[in-house]
């Protein structure tokens, strides 16, 4: 048997982590937002769009999977978030009614199970993961954002028009893009690990490309469009 050494007060830290998470930890891996939302009376379509509860949603822009993510309030997070902001609860206090309302065993008293110091390990890593998948998803929705507006405002109006570079862009990028966050959204594990490895270095490319468009367009209006309201006002 393999004895793993941990040292020093890191080590303290992670003990009670898993202590505390243990009920966080059974709650996400038993149950994904979509079951908790369907349950929860949250109507939600065969593509996995719902209408967002946190604003007045008339069409559905909340992708709802593992997780969540509204693409009209931003409002993200996994089955905890979503059953806490639901029902104006803590994240503990939503973790313990999922757990009652799905029958989700989980380690009440804290003990800590038998495997604990490999589990310890593996809840660092993860950790670390975590923020780097976070990472990646929330610059991929700012982005696709972005392209979805740059499609609208600098869509050609005339057939003669020549296109604009930003609506190139939102042509050519969209797609992928979509692609990319759905498998963040609802790929399993592997999958989302492999979309973070591989497209670590585009997401900061991609990153610093939406601070430099924001940076020189502060207003966050195009031209075009208020000159072409002004002319359909004429
Ligand atoms: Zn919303």
């Amino acid at each position: 048997m393999r004895h793993l050494i941990f040292c020093g007060n890191g080590c303290f830290f992670l003990c009670l982590e898993v202590r505390k998470s243990n009920i966080f930890e059974a709650v996400k891996e038993s149950v994904t937002t979509r079951q908790a939302a369907e349950y929860y009376g949250v109507q939600v379509g065969r593509n996995g769009m719902a209408c967002c509860p946190f604003h007045d949603d008339k069409h559905p822009s909340m992708k709802i999977d593992h997780r969540f993510h509204c693409f009209g309030c931003q409002a993200d997070g996994d089955v905890i978030d979503f059953t806490a902001r639901l029902f104006s609860l803590s994240s503990k206090e939503a973790a313990l009614k999922l757990a009652e309302d799905f029958s989700v065993h989980y380690d009440a008293k804290g003990h800590d199970p038998p495997r604990r110091r490999p589990v310890k390990r593996k809840i660092s890593e993860e950790l670390r993961y975590r923020q780097a998948e976070q990472k990646c998803f929330r610059v991929l929705c700012n982005y696709l954002h972005l392209l979805e507006r740059w499609e609208k405002e600098y869509a050609p109006q005339t057939p003669d028009e020549a296109w604009n570079p930003l609506f190139v862009e939102a042509l050519q990028k969209k797609p992928y893009t979509e692609y990319l966050l759905d498998i963040l959204l609802s790929g399993s594990m592997e999958e989302r690990a492999s979309v973070v490895a591989e497209y670590g270095k585009e997401v900061r490319k991609i990153e610093q490309r939406i601070s430099e468009f924001t940076a020189s367009h502060p207003a966050g209006r195009h031209e075009r469009s208020r000159s072409l309201s002004a002319g359909a006002e004429r």
